[in-house]
């Protein structure tokens, strides 16, 4: 066997391409899952302005599916079994299913220097990325997360979770310029209680920015 077969072969072990739901070969997720991701439609997604009692800091929020079935499962994937070759798909999939704004910049919500070491990559960026290509919007890194609150995940009580939002990002003096009057697109991946995606608005809107959009993959919430 020649090497560049052997580097194909340790490749395909790596990013194997089969649907990541039902193991059929093919692309990342083939077209039979893809009809089983629960999406949203207009006047059927989620009302977090209502349901959050806080001052809300965005002016618009889509978001694209359920956090369930073949979707959860690509994005476990890529947040959990290094599974990077995932991003582009998803963020295909926001172009297509969500109203991208035509904003000056598409940020995403930033990891601890820490979780990004381990992790290797931001799993939101790369799909910014993508998305920032396809949808014509340059891509800044304009937050940082200053507090590695990696227990996150685990809180299920929202008031407590809004309470360790604060102060877990920040930005940059350098960045501050940037984000003045600026339109500005927010992508996270998944939707807890919305209070990660409203810190990061509180931010943004307290450094100038005249618009805060948000896009998100998908939301916990039914
Ligand atoms: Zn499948």
């Amino acid at each position: 066997m020649a090497k560049l077969s052997i580097r194909h072969f340790l490749l395909e072990l790596i990013f194997p391409e089969f649907c990541l739901n039902c193991q059929k070969l093919g692309p990342s997720l083939c077209a039979n899952c893809y009809h089983g991701l629960n999406f949203y439609f207009q006047g059927q997604k989620p009302n977090i302005v209502e349901e959050n009692k806080e001052q809300v800091y965005f002016d618009q929020l889509q978001i694209m599916a359920q956090f369930r079935g073949p979707l959860q499962k690509l994005i476990k994937a890529l947040k959990y079994q290094n599974a990077k070759n995932i991003a582009p798909l998803l963020a295909k999939m926001l172009h297509r299913h969500l109203k991208i704004p035509s904003a000056d910049m598409l940020t995403f919500i930033p990891l601890h220097p820490k979780k990004l070491r381990w992790r290797g990559y931001n799993q939101c960026q790369e799909i910014a990325l993508t998305l920032g290509e396809i949808s014509k919007i340059p891509v800044q890194n304009l937050l940082i997360k200053t507090i590695n609150n990696q227990a996150q995940a685990q809180i299920k009580e929202q008031k407590t979770r809004k309470e360790r939002m604060k102060g877990v990002f920040a930005i940059p003096t350098q960045n501050l310029p940037i984000i003045k009057n600026k339109h500005i697109l927010i992508l996270d991946d998944v939707l807890t209680t919305g209070a990660t995606i409203n810190e990061a608005s509180r931010l943004l809107k307290l450094a100038g920015a005249r618009r805060v959009d948000v896009i998100v993959l998908a939301s916990k919430m039914d």
